[in-house]
């Protein structure tokens, strides 16, 4: 054991309480707060993310994601044009009413408005219902709950930030989601999705409201440790469908996590070397404004009539409609 607690090797005045992997340097709390701070500044700068006259609809979870993005934003931005958004996704266990109660001091705090809302009441069903719909038609989950959940809250944020004049979304996606976002499209070898992780990727269509992710730079590791230094107590209880996320993403992060180990940064090197690469690209791109989706009129990807969440919504109708008129005629 070292008798003597080293230093911090940017101030060398304080104690090192954090080690940063990737750039090889201990850092003290105070340091290693103000290293994410400018980090995430230089991200919002260098892509024009927003401005001081923007309206920002920040989506927040209650992880510690959101938690370190709040006590940056306020510091960047004038509270008074901050709206927080939580969505409650409706899965057994998770996302608990107290979780964001620990969100609302802080929103409070600020004097930050903070809207609260399921995704049952603004699509119709919840995730644990989009669930007991494949049972009760399959007998077995067919299509991830994470496929169902990630629509309902994009287009959930989507909606309020129309509704309340919002000029961005704000989201707290940091470089591990980043790293394999990238990744994921370019196995699958999508080059429209691929453009879209760029923060410089065009509006695919009026309908929706440019959505910025300021920690995009920032690894998840040290987003957990800014958020335990700082003593916020975010939700730490796991999704109980965790596991039942796509495979190519579960595995495309098993995969990244274990060359990090070994290469520490190379998750950053990778985004960074993506954004350049894509960017002259991006901003040529001129692509046509996407259709409408024929039943609820929102935008719906190239060569669809109905979009993917209508169609989902369908499949848990019709399930459980055939569940109670089978519970209404049972010898049927
Ligand atoms: Fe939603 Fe999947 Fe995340 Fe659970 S793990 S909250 S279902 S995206
Ligand atoms: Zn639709």
């Amino acid at each position: 054991m070292q008798g003597i607690m080293s230093l911090c090797d940017v101030c060398r005045s304080r104690s090192a309480t954090f080690y940063q992997k990737h750039s090889g340097l201990k850092l003290c709390k105070h340091c290693f707060f103000a290293d994410i701070e400018e980090r995430v500044q230089a991200e919002i700068r260098r892509y024009n993310m927003f401005e001081s006259s923007d309206k920002l609809l920040l989506a927040l979870s209650g992880g510690k994601d959101s938690f370190v993005l709040l006590d940056i934003i306020v510091r960047v931005h004038d509270a008074s044009k901050l709206v927080a958004l939580s969505i409650i996704e409706g899965i057994r266990g998770y996302n608990r009413p107290e979780d964001v109660e620990k969100l609302r001091t802080i929103t409070r705090k600020y004097g930050i408005d903070h809207i609260v809302v399921t995704i049952k009441e603004v699509i119709g069903y919840s995730v644990d219902d989009f669930v007991e719909a494949q049972y009760s038609m399959y007998g077995m989950i067919k299509i991830s709950p994470c496929t169902y959940c990630g629509l309902s809250r994009r287009r959930i944020l989507n909606l309020y930030a129309r509704k309340i004049g919002a000029s961005r979304v704000v989201t707290a996606h940091n470089l591990d989601d980043e790293a394999q976002t990238y990744l994921m499209n370019l196995l699958r070898g999508d080059p429209a999705r691929i453009i879209q992780v760029h923060p410089l990727s065009p509006l695919l269509s009026h309908s929706f409201v440019r959505r910025v992710k300021p920690l995009r730079k920032v690894y998840e590791y040290e987003s957990t440790a800014y958020a335990y230094l700082k003593g916020f107590r975010f939700q730490e209880t796991e999704c109980r469908y965790l596991e039942l996320r796509p495979t190519l993403r579960a595995r495309i992060r098993h995969y990244l996590y274990s060359l990090e180990d070994t290469s520490p940064g190379t998750l950053l090197r990778f985004v960074e070397f993506m954004d350049l690469l894509l960017e002259p690209y991006v901003k040529r791109q001129q692509l046509p404004e996407l259709p409408r989706c024929s039943v609820c009129g929102e935008p719906t990807s190239y060569r669809r009539e109905v979009c993917k969440l209508c169609e989902l919504v369908t499949m848990i109708k019709n399930a459980f409609r055939t569940k109670s008129n089978e519970q209404l005629n049972p010898h049927r």
